[in-house]
């Protein structure tokens, strides 16, 4: 893979937590902690913040997005948001497939597909979640769950957008992967993405890793070669820890 030039993304997922005056303090603080960072910065809060946080966040570089999107752009979807109404909440960007809506929402990588092709129609990025569970891996099937996740969510051809390496049992549990178990995976991605959409393509993606990344284990993942950056949910709720992660990446 040729060495090609990919600019560091930060998403900081901050899942079902916060209140507008949470949200608003936080966004007081977060662009001066970052100052001129040379990396793309997304904040992904829950839909009832959105308008509030793009509002705080306007001027600054760090954009918003989506948690979660429909497929469709509008009709009778209770308690569902469209990608329209993501762009009109001031979102730049629309997290896929996070693997909390897979286990608790029965997410198939068809529907992910769509809501990535949804995502992309409306001008925003998609930024599209994979990742094996332990008993997976334990089996020696990560990379086949992971091919498998790759060509389902990417059958439509959305463009633009990033992907998000999180193995599940990481998530939220403290048990990072390993910078080697990381790249190794990331690697083995940018791979199976070079079959999809070619060479060239896939050397160009960001790929972020995802699982328990804090300000002390961020430096040595991001040293790897095929790591562009992280998807960040609870050191993420916090301004100082989130921008301390992006700082020691020397972002
Ligand atoms: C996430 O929710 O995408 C995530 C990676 O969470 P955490 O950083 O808390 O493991």
């Amino acid at each position: 893979m040729s060495a090609i030039q990919r600019r560091p993304l930060f998403g900081g997922n901050w899942k079902m937590h916060k209140v507008t005056a949470d949200a608003e303090a936080y966004c007081a603080k977060l662009p001066g902690l970052v100052g001129e960072s040379s990396a793309e910065i997304v904040i992904f809060p829950p839909a009832p913040l959105l308008r509030s946080v793009s509002a705080a966040l306007r001027g600054s570089s760090i954009a918003v997005g989506g948690q979660d999107i429909h497929p469709d752009s509008a009709g009778a979807f209770t308690g569902d948001v469209s990608a329209v109404q993501l762009v009109d909440a001031g979102c730049r960007w629309a997290l896929c497939g996070h693997s909390e809506r897979r286990r608790d929402h029965g997410e198939t990588d068809e529907l992910i597909a769509g809501k990535g092709l949804a995502a992309v129609a409306s001008g925003l990025s998609a930024l599209i979640c994979i990742g094996e569970s332990a008993a997976e891996r334990e089996a020696g099937r990560a990379f086949e769950v992971l091919e498998r996740q790759l060509a389902g969510a990417l059958a439509g051809r959305p463009e633009p957008f990033a992907l998000a390496y999180e193995p599940v049992w990481a998530i939220g549990t403290g048990k990072t992967a390993t910078p080697e178990t990381a790249q190794e995976t990331h690697e083995f991605i940018r791979d199976a993405l070079s079959d999809l959409i070619g060479q060239a393509a896939a050397a160009s993606k960001r790929i972020v890793y995802g699982g328990s990344v804090n300000p002390e284990n961020a430096a040595s993942l991001i040293a790897k070669r095929d790591i562009d950056g992280f998807l960040v949910g609870g050191a993420s709720l916090d301004p100082d820890q989130f921008s301390a992660i992006i700082r020691s990446c020397g972002s």
